[in-house]
């Protein structure tokens, strides 16, 4: 039996994933390993991305993007994961922040940043506070006005790519917005005076360098105030959460289905010489790979339908907030099976499962989509108020 093209790849794009196929074979496995034991931003990597041309892959043509849309953004994002969690993941934040300052920069913004993304220069979110934690829409940082601009001080808690991207969108409070939402977005250079990242020591994803970051009396000139001062949530709910919500799950998937892919190889090979039988011979150990390919199916084909149906709404003109409840439902439910899938992969895998540098890696890479913001509480709590018709955020 053959497993039907379309059932691993959304139609159309099939191209695409075999070039990304390439990347990652050639340069994300290598340095995965080296990423993940010393924690290292894998900057080798993600320039191999920008080379292929993966620098800025939903940003349009004619500004030096690819074009993809939604659906391109998680076939790629859940091919690279498969290699490399840590670039993918890097990537995915990257990816949100240009389609970020694409949709919210003026004219001279983009013009001044998308070119450079496209060669390979790498954004950020710079978003949750400690103060607040997981609720990165009520953060308590501010941003005074001065001569000429705004002075920025901002405690941030995580922020992937910390110290190595080349610039931050920073979500920060406006100075005296009239608006019901003072939130506002700041463009903020790595070199900056008074921009200053801390070390992240993690269990998974450990080239991240997804550490805090602190943002002290940092000069912001009034153009790079990205959008307006106040009112910056709209870009939550139509840009970073939509795209954040659907890139990541994408690396959850892929996460997973690297996991079952490398367990069900070394189950075949592995034969036991008393029995004369592989590991993948034994029954009960092909239905645990039945179980696990079955979840990273579901949660694959609710990121094809939720991608393919962003594409439509914005071909539409229509807001991808419209979007928001599957994208709850379909990160809650990756960032769960994730878990499940590497758990059951390294079970499979036996005592090797459990060695450094092959199926544990997807493990505690992986572990880290439930409690990435927004977490799968909150998530769940969302979808259970609008299913019983409360307002979800208040
Ligand atoms: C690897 C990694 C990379 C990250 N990258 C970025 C980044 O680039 N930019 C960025 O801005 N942030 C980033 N984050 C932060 C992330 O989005 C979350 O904000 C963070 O993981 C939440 O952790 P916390 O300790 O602040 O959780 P807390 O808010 O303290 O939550 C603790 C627990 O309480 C639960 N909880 C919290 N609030 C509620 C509620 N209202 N209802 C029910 N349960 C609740 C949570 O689900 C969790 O289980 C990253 C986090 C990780 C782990």
């Amino acid at each position: 039996m053959k497993v039907p093209a379309w059932w691993n790849c959304i139609p159309g794009y099939e191209d695409m994933r075999e070039k990304a196929k390439l990347v990652g074979e050639q340069v994300l496995r290598p340095n995965a390993d080296i990423s993940d034991r010393e924690g290292v931003y894998p900057k080798v990597s993600l320039q191999a991305l920008a080379d292929a041309g993966f620098g800025a892959v939903t940003v349009p043509k004619q500004y030096g993007g690819l074009g993809t849309g939604c659906s391109g953004f998680a076939v790629l994002a859940e091919t690279f994961a498969q290699y490399c969690a840590s670039t993918t993941m890097v990537w995915v934040m990257h990816t949100a922040a240009v389609q970020t300052l694409f949709a919210a920069g003026t004219e001279e913004q983009r013009q001044r940043y998308i070119p450079k993304v496209a060669r390979g220069e790498i954004g950020g979110l710079a978003f949750s506070e400690p103060a607040t934690g997981s609720h990165f829409w009520n953060v308590v940082s501010k941003a005074p006005r001065t001569s000429g601009g705004y002075l920025l001080n901002a405690d941030k808690s995580f922020v992937t790519s910390a110290g190595q991207a080349d610039w931050y969108i920073v979500e920060t409070n406006s100075p005296d917005s009239t608006k019901s939402d003072p939130l506002m977005f700041l463009i903020v250079e790595n070199d900056q005076p008074g921009v200053e990242a801390f070390p992240f020591d993690a269990l998974g994803l450990r080239g991240n360098n997804s550490g805090p970051m602190k943002y002290k009396d940092v000069f912001v000139p009034a153009y790079n105030r990205l959008g307006d001062e106040g009112g910056a949530g709209f870009y939550n709910d139509t840009v970073i959460d939509p795209f954040f919500l659907l890139g990541s799950s994408a690396c959850w998937v892929g996460i997973a289905q690297g996991a079952i892919s490398m367990a069900v190889e070394q189950a075949k090979k592995k034969v036991h010489r008393d029995t004369g039988q592989s590991v993948a011979s034994y029954q009960v150990i092909r239905h645990e790979m039945a179980k696990a390919q079955i979840l990273v199916d579901s949660a694959r084909s609710m990121l094809y339908r939720v991608a393919e149906k962003m594409d439509e709404t914005t071909a539409k003109g229509v807001g991808l907030d419209t979007c928001l409840y599957p994208l709850w439902e379909l990160k809650t439910h990756a960032a769960d099976i994730v878990i499940d899938v590497t758990n059951k992969a390294l079970q499979i895998s036996g005592g090797r499962g459990y060695l450094r540098g092959g199926v544990e890696r997807y493990m505690r890479d992986g572990r880290a989509g439930a409690v990435m913001g927004p977490t799968n509480e909150i998530l769940r709590d969302w979808i259970g108020k609008t299913l019983i018709g409360l307002p979800w955020l208040e």
